[in-house]
């Protein structure tokens, strides 16, 4: 004889597996299509969609156009049900994003804020959520929870920031975040939510590297799927890699690092200048930007090649310098062509889908991968 828990333990399975298959699926479904595809009763199938429609998660109002005979209920999830946020922090701005079920955009917001490790700070941060939510009409009910991305290392329990010079300048516990925010809270590595942004909802790509470039150069691996964080939270740290010995310094004390010839600040900060002024003098023909631009590539072709040589995966280019990559992307990949020394080719090289909001919408979809996994 089955025992309570193991019975209740099969039908959320079940319910799971029912409400996954119609968030999976491309159209609308009907009974009989999930009963066949998952081999479950049309009984079992009718109960678990009674529960799933009760909950307000499963639409089935609309009718199958006529084939013959009686029309059938078209089942489909909906995405509006339940939200996420997603917040990325960075020295000087706050961005933040809200995403519904299906990871379409809700809303966006930029605010320009210096961070402070202050109860003031986390005042202003959960009153810019709040305000967000509520503009869009959000409840509270519906909000899974808010994920928190940080230019750094975090430790594994998600609970102190230890390393992110451009933020502190020694550990620091998250808390004072984590309390003024009426959610449940997730803090993660900015490279790390923005690779798993990049990576999910793509299952024909099994493991994958990120690059996150911008002022900071960071980077994310997955293993299938699964961030590979390292045995103390360090891995990745592609920024770091010496491209040339000797060379120039970089943040972190040493020379040569990747993050000291590919830093976007190298294209606009140490020329007074914006990112989009030093693509717009580039596309005027600007000599001088001409050269800086190839430069700029073959590091950055050396630092991919790098990383490619080691993880033999595919690599998506993402962070601020991204929007501006473009059709340069094939500039970039005609360098790696002629550098890469065992595959001799740059196939593996793309441009990441979401840009700018790439990490806010990892860290929202630390929930909503959460909840979809285990409804
Ligand atoms: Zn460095």
């Amino acid at each position: 004889m089955r025992s309570a828990q193991s019975v209740y333990d099969l039908r959320k399975a079940n319910r799971n597996r029912v409400y996954r298959f119609l968030y999976e699926s491309q159209g609308d479904q009907t009974v009989q299509d999930v009963s066949r595809s998952l081999s479950l009763s049309l009984p079992t199938v009718n109960q678990n969609l009674n529960e799933l429609m009760e909950s307000g998660l499963i639409d089935n109002s609309k009718i199958a156009s006529s084939s013959g005979g009686r029309r059938p209920r078209l089942l489909s999830v909906i995405p509006s049900a339940r939200c996420a946020v997603g917040v990325e922090i960075s020295p000087h701005h706050m961005y933040l994003v809200v995403t519904d079920l299906r990871v379409n955009e809700m809303g966006f917001r930029v605010v320009s804020r210096p961070f402070e490790a202050t109860a003031d700070y986390a005042a202003s941060l959960a009153g810019e959520i709040q305000s967000l939510l509520a503009g869009l009409g959000v409840v509270q009910d519906m909000v899974l929870g808010v994920g928190i991305t940080l230019p750094g290392i975090i430790n594994a329990a998600n609970t102190v920031l230890e390393y992110a010079p451009t933020l502190i300048s020694s550990p620091l516990e998250l808390s004072f975040l984590r309390e003024a925010i009426p959610y449940a809270v997730k803090f993660c590595n900015d490279a790390n939510a923005g690779g798993f942004a990049e990576w999910w909802d793509q299952p024909e790509q099994p493991s994958m590297a990120y690059l996150s470039i911008g002022r900071g150069i960071g980077g994310a691996i997955l293993v299938n799927g699964t961030p590979y964080s390292g045995a103390r939270q360090k891995s990745a740290e592609f920024g770091h890699m010496c491209i040339h010995p000797g060379g120039r310094t970089c943040s972190c004390g040493r020379v040569g690092c990747l993050e000291a010839y590919c830093s976007t600040a190298v294209l606009s900060n140490h020329l007074g200048i914006s990112l989009a002024d030093f693509f717009h003098g580039l596309e005027s023909g600007d000599g001088e930007k001409s050269s800086l631009w190839k430069r700029y590539l073959e590091d950055l072709s050396i630092g991919i090649v790098n990383i490619h040589t080691m993880l033999d995966c595919d690599i998506v280019l993402g962070g601020p310098l991204s929007p501006f990559l473009g059709k340069r992307v094939e500039q970039l990949k005609n360098h790696i062509d002629l550098l890469d020394p065992i595959s001799h080719t740059s196939q593996h090289v793309r441009l990441c889908r979401y840009h700018e909001k790439s990490n806010g919408i990892g860290a929202a979809l630390k929930y909503i991968d959460d909840f979809v996994s285990n409804i």
